[in-house]
Parts: structure tokens; C-alpha cells; sequence
């Protein structure tokens, strides 16, 4: 039976003292047991502050991003292993804003991938086409092309450390949600294809979560569909009220 989890994507917001009054409104309303696995992905700066202050909740810690290399010579770069030391257990790569913002290619997230779960990180991999993708009805081929060379090189045995994320580009932070059943379409597609490469029962296995301007009027509709697994949740994790709300949709 595959998980439940709603992941709070904080991006670049929430300095030190931001993040301690959003930890305590969570924590506050923490005490009724969630139906899913509850993440937050922090900055790197207050990733240690979290997991310390999360401590006792059944609330894990992410990182955004990371390098490929183990260590080195790359100035400002932070390794897998150096989140593992902090207590982080996820890490979300493949972000469109990553990709797009960072030009981050495929051929580099499959790297940052094999590190990370080298490194007994678990993966969140992004997925998502852009709006004029779907219009020329591209979307599946785009979907497709960056599963099989960002994350397909990966063993049998790593799935189980692997969560994917179908995040359509055209609905990140603009309030445009992709209507249930075009969520549900992608994410039946993105199973089948993992059916294809690496076997049914690990397809039925991994969670496959929907992001992009999930709110708490529209999470319930669009996780009760059947391959939506949970959602990669950005504006709305930045409102404990909001994000838990989300969490409790289940
Ligand atoms: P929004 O929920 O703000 O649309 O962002 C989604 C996202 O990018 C999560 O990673």
C-alpha cells in the first residue's frame, strides 16, 4: 500500500524568526494524528533549526536542492551528505525552478539523484511541462523524457526511496490548478511508464504527488483521485492553517 504525504515546498521564504512562528503554529496543530506523511522543506540555513524543533513530531525534514559531488571545491554548494548530518531526509530535485531559473539539465539531475540516494537521502523528483508543452500536446512526451533521463537509471532497490512529483508548470503560483481528472490523466501516465521500465509492482508502489496552486478548497477533490498520491505544496505551506488543512484532506 503506497503513502500519503503532503509536502510544504517553502522556496526562498522565511528568514529565522519566520520560520519559528510558522513551527509553532504547526506544532500547535499537530496533536490530531495526520492520515499522511507530513514533510517541510526549508532553506538550507534553517534546515537544522527545523529538524531540531520538529523533533517528537512525526513531521520530516527536506531540502530543496543539493549538489552532485560528495564534497570540494564548489563554492556555495551543499552536499547530500551534509544534509543527512542535519537530520534531512528528503531531498525535492528537479523543481521547474531549478530547471528553468537554474538550467538545470537532465543529464544533472540524474547525477544529483545516484548522490542523494547514495547518500541515504530520499528523492522527491519533479516533473512537469510547460503551458505551451500541454497546448501543442506535448505533455507526455515532455513527462516522459524526464523521467527516463533524470531519474530511470536508477536500481530496482532505489524506489522504494523515491517519490514523484507531477508539478505542470502553467499551474505553479498562478491559483491555475490542473482540474482532477487532468491530474489524475498525467499521474496514471507517469505509473504506467514506470510500470513499463522497472515492473508493476514497483509502479503500485510509489507515491506520485500533484503540485501547483493546491489550496484547501480544491486538495480533497483532487487527492481522492485514484494515482494522486498527495501533493508538493508551495503558497499554501507558508499559512500553517492553509497547509494543514491540506494535510487533513485525506
Ligand atoms: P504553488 O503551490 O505555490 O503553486 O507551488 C507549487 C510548487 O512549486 C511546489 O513545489
Amino acid at each position: 500500500m503506497r503513502k500519503n504525504i503532503v509536502a510544504g515546498n517553502w522556496k526562498m521564504n522565511n528568514d529565522l524568526s519566520e520560520t519559528e512562528e510558522l513551527l509553532a503554529q504547526l506544532k500547535q496543530h499537530l496533536e490530531q494524528e495526520p492520515q499522511a506523511e507530513v514533510i517541510v522543506a526549508p532553506s538550507f540555513t534553517n534546515l537544522y533549526h527545523v529538524f531540531q524543533s520538529l523533533a517528537g513530531t512525526p513531521v520530516k525534514v527536506a531540502a530543496q536542492n543539493m549538489h552532485e559531488s560528495e564534497n570540494g571545491a564548489f563554492t556555495g554548494e551543499v552536499s547530500a551528505k551534509m544534509l543527512t548530518s542535519v537530520g534531512v531526509k528528503y531531498v525535492i530535485l528537479g523543481h521547474s525552478e531549478r530547471r528553468a531559473i537554474f538550467k538545470e539539465t537532465d543529464e544533472l539531475l540524474a547525477k544529483k539523484v545516484t548522490s542523494a540516494l547514495k547518500n541515504d537521502l530520499q528523492v522527491i523528483f519533479c516533473v512537469g511541462e510547460e503551458l505551451d508543452q500541454r497546448k501543442s500536446d506535448n505533455h507526455f512526451n515532455v513527462v516522459e523524457e524526464q523521467l527516463s533521463k533524470g531519474l530511470f537509471n536508477i536500481s530496482k532497490e532505489d524506489w522504494k526511496n523515491v517519490v514523484i512529483a507531477y508539478e505542470p508548470v502553467w499551474a505553479i503560483g498562478t491559483g491555475e490548478t490542473a482540474s482532477p481528472e487532468q491530474a489524475q490523466e498525467m499521474h496514471a501516465f507517469i505509473r504506467k511508464t514506470v510500470s513499463e521500465k522497472f515492473g508493476s509492482e514497483i509502479a503500485e508502489e510509489v507515491s506520485i504527488l500533484y503540485g501547483g496552486s493546491v489550496k484547501p478548497a480544491n486538495a480533497k477533490e483532487i487527492f481522492a483521485k485514484e494515482d494522486v498520491d498527495g501533493g508538493l505544496i508551495g503558497g499554501a505551506s507558508l499559512k500553517a492553517e492553509d497547509f494543514l488543512a491540506i494535510v487533513h484532506s485525506f
